[in-house]
């Protein structure tokens, strides 16, 4: 197969971690015969420095022409980068929000994994997470509490700000499909998460994602009130697979469940449209503190990769290998500075790429 990549190696440590996934992508070719094209794009400060701003019309016309996107985290250090001194609509991270409202990526996956070895590093009770745990948040990006009308008024000497909730059927409809078609890669439950005894946008939600799980009868639909899910999360994650829910929440649960798989450097993540198209970013920063020193964490830029062989290109076998890869890399007792503990040998962020590729076979 040919794939045709935009390729956003970004700022602080993104260029270096995005270095390393771009070897694995190009291992699993070796060993599975695919080809790349790579196009590469800028954004964020590296686009500042060159253009004058975070994000340009050209940036945008190019990720469109591409299969997928896969971006390396963008900013840095506010209070002594110059790009902070530019007003908020310039700075590196509203080119973020304009490419993803550009490519109208409506759907955010983050994967929470816990895997066996590093569950040390996990702040809940070994009891609960004997074994790992590997669910999905699928939360809603474009819609909900973030995008809806908002104003502050003063009335009778009292001020009053309002923010609404809207979602539409349509946009209901089409995240709730998506979650579903993801479940179906996986263990075949959807945990919907609203707030319907209170909420008419989460009776609507309820609704509309229980018409859409006819469409699927091997999967398993369970309704949930969100300050239960908040609760489940910490009491019981093995019992989630794909976790579907609208913005506020999802934020909200997504920061709660990556918290308890201890360490930032290994969540992945995915930013869909309606197509196939997807960008593929680490969940964390550009991390300033540790840029060019060679030790950053590139598993989750890594995993960021394997999602986009899966989800945008539908090649499963290809996301295992690496999935499986860092797998065994972590068995074998190898850590990078953030997931290190005692006894484990530590190496160096280019290392970490050379020994998944190694075990992709
Ligand atoms: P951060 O995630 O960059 O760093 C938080 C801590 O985690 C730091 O100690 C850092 O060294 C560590 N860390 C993060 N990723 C790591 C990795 N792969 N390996 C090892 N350690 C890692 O968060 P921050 O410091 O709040 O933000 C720094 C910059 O990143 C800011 O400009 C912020 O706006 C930007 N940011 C960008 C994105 C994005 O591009 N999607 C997301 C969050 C923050």
């Amino acid at each position: 197969m040919q794939l045709h990549i935009g390729v956003i190696r970004g700022d602080g440590i993104g260029p270096e971690i995005v270095t390393e996934a771009v070897k694995v992508l190009n291992r699993v070719g070796e060993v599975y015969g695919h080809t790349y094209s790579f196009e590469e794009l800028l954004l964020g400060g590296a686009s500042i420095d060159v253009h004058g701003v975070p994000l340009t019309d050209e940036t945008i016309e190019k990720a469109k022409s591409c299969d997928a996107v896969l971006m390396g985290s963008i900013g840095g250090d506010a209070k002594t980068s110059p790009w902070y001194q530019l007003e908020p609509s310039k700075r590196p991270e509203a080119g973020l929000l304009a490419i993803r409202k550009a490519l109208n990526l409506f759907a955010n996956l983050r994967p929470a994994v816990l895997y066996d070895e590093l569950k040390g590093a996990c702040p809940l009770k070994e009891e609960l997470t004997e074994g790992g745990f590997d669910m999905m948040i699928m939360r809603e990006l474009t819609g909900g509490l973030y995008f809806g009308e908002r104003k502050t008024v003063e009335e009778a000497g009292v001020m009053t700000a309002y923010d609404s909730l809207t979602y539409s059927e349509t946009e209901i409809r089409r995240i709730a499909k998506r979650a579903f078609d993801i479940a179906m890669k996986r263990s075949k439950k959807v945990t919907s998460v609203d707030k319907a005894n209170v909420l008419d946008s989460s009776r609507l939600w309820r609704k509309v994602t229980e018409e859409v799980a006819k469409d699927y009868p091997e999967v398993t639909l369970e309704n949930m009130l969100v300050d239960n899910c908040a609760m489940q999360l910490v009491k019981n994650p093995k019992q989630f697979d794909v976790i579907l829910t609208e913005n506020m929440f999802g934020d909200i649960l997504s920061d709660e469940a990556s918290m308890v798989t201890g360490s930032i450097g290994m969540l992945a993540s995915a930013s869909l449209n309606e197509t196939k198209f997807g960008l593929y970013e680490p969940s964390g920063g550009s991390a300033p503190d540790i840029a060019g020193k060679g030790i950053a964490n590139p598993i989750a830029t890594i995993l960021s990769a394997a999602m986009m062989l899966r989800f945008s290109f539908d090649l499963d076998k290809e996301a295992d290998a690496i999935e499986k890869a860092v797998d065994l890399v972590l068995k074998d007792g190898y850590r990078t500075i953030d997931i290190m503990s005692e006894g484990k040998e530590q190496i160096g962020t280019a290392k970490m790429g050379d020994l998944i590729c190694e075990r992709i076979q």
